[in-house]
């Protein structure tokens, strides 16, 4: 291809992206297709001979869009929104085009500097310290891996990486039972293993983490010669939002020389309006590792975490590796590629930078104000069918509710909402039972894209009796 055709087929391209977007409405939410129907339409085989794109991308629309469930639908409520709003998008096409790989500052000096103030930015709007840096990583998983081998490696006098764990006892992460799974993951990825990420259980309207059972808990381990690590809290938990007290557990872990990590990586958005700090933020300050997700409610295109950092030097003599051919010139630049996992890295402080500068902070507080307002009305409208219950009160833009009837019943008519296909949601457990989670974020929905939730919910409910 030649970049006169790449030109052509660019723009061809952007007005093909323009209608889906304007048509998202007209489509099925949830891809309407059984499993292999897809691969069953490709060849088995890869062609010998060229193609012109004509032909891929008549075969793109055929075959792949069908395919596709659509994430940027403004009835998608299912897990969390990845928004990936229009000048983000725009922001990754030029990140696409020039295509560095900005692994070092000398690797594109930019990439690295736009990315120390864009995560200056985001500490800004989110109020925190400015003692606190960061890194863009790609995703919160990464974010907390990076966060609990810091918290093997510092809890073992940074021995951990060198001898291996084989005499290193029974390294102790604490964290509420409500976290995300990839809180459990990191745990076995670090070595820290499953039997010794201990789960706290959580009360009160918020379903914060019992503090008093977490002194309990690393006081019992410290009898037991075991050896207490870090602990890690949460704003905003997956299944129904649950939300640490952050400075009654930063307070635990301070009297335990314990390192700490946020997970914050949907809820963290919000947190731009000062209005939910109170309820969520208060305390935050202090905490050694926090990760959020503008990928998620915020709007930059997936994928794009931020780490904020209080001190980034016990993560980077966690995973700073620096052979050779890597070396360049000395300490007055950033190499983000020390701070984290992967060696390689995506220019993704771009699309924050469009994104923030054209809709401005409060362009982006608008949207998240109205999808927390149009949560607590829909979860109004839901409480008053009858047998309906709402299981989990909105936290933030999420909650749950049950329809009359078994666990069952309840997959069954999210089985069923998800085939009709005007909206998109998703099941959860919570306190032992099945439950369907609710969550407003998407984009460009409006509220009567969550108010037809309400009536979509009574006519599959009806039609499934
Ligand atoms: C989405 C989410 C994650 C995982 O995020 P990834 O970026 O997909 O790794 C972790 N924790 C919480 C609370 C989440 O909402």
């Amino acid at each position: 291809m030649d970049w006169d055709e790449y030109a052509l087929w660019g723009g061809k391209i952007a007005d093909w992206g323009a209608a889906y977007h304007k048509t998202l409405r007209d489509r099925p939410v949830r891809a309407q297709t059984a499993p292999g129907e897809i691969a069953a339409q490709l060849p088995s085989a890869p062609p010998n001979g060229a193609e012109g794109l004509d032909a891929v991308m008549a075969d793109f629309e055929t075959i792949v869009m069908p395919g596709m469930t659509h994430w940027q639908h403004p009835r998608f409520f299912a897990y969390f929104a990845a928004n990936a709003s229009p000048p983000s998008m725009l922001a990754e096409q030029l990140v696409n085009t020039v295509a560095a790989q900005c692994m070092l500052w000398q690797t594109s000096p930019a990439a690295t500097e736009v990315e120390g103030v864009m995560v200056d930015w985001l500490r800004q709007a989110l109020d925190l310290p400015s003692e606190y840096t960061g890194v863009i990583q790609d995703s919160a998983s990464s974010a907390t891996l990076s966060a609990v081998l810091t918290m093997r490696e510092r809890a073992t006098g940074y021995t951990g990486n060198r001898d291996g764990l084989s005499d290193k006892g029974a390294l102790r992460v604490y964290c509420s039972d409500q976290v995300h799974s990839s809180i459990d993951r990191a745990a076995w990825v670090a070595g820290i293993g499953q039997d010794n990420l201990v789960k706290i259980p959580t009360h009160g309207p918020r379903f914060a983490v019992d503090v008093a059972a977490l002194e309990a808990a690393i006081a019992a381990d410290i009898k037991a010669g075991h050896t207490p690590a870090g602990i890690i809290a949460i704003t905003g938990g997956t299944g129904v939002g649950a939300s640490d007290d952050l400075g009654a557990v930063l307070a635990v872990a301070k009297a335990h020389d314990l390192y700490t990590h946020l997970d914050a990586a949907w809820a963290g958005s919000a947190m731009i309006c000062p209005e939910f700090h109170a309820d969520f933020w208060d305390g935050v300050a202090g905490y050694d590792s926090i990760v959020f997700n503008p990928h998620k409610w915020l709007g930059a295109q997936f994928d794009c975490s931020i780490q904020f950092l209080l001190d980034p030097q016990p993560q980077l003599n966690t995973l700073k590796i620096e052979p050779e051919y890597l070396k360049t010139s000395g300490d007055a630049v950033t190499n983000y590629s020390e701070w984290t996992i992967p060696l390689g890295r995506r220019f993704r402080a771009l699309k924050i930078w469009f994104l923030i500068r054209c809709y401005g902070l409060d362009g982006l507080r608008a949207r998240i104000r109205n999808h927390v307002l149009w949560a607590g009305e829909l979860c109004e409208a839901i409480r008053q069918m009858e047998g309906f219950e709402i299981t989990s009160e909105p936290i933030l833009s999420l909650f749950s509710f049950r329809c009359p009837g078994s666990d069952d019943d309840q997959q069954r008519l999210v089985d069923a909402l998800n085939d009709d296909g005007r909206i998109y949601l998703t099941q959860g457990a919570f306190e032992g039972r099945k439950v369907i989670r609710f969550q407003v974020g998407q984009f460009d929905c409006t509220r009567d894209d969550v108010m037809l939730a309400r009536d979509v919910i009574a006519d599959v409910w009806e039609k499934i009796q």
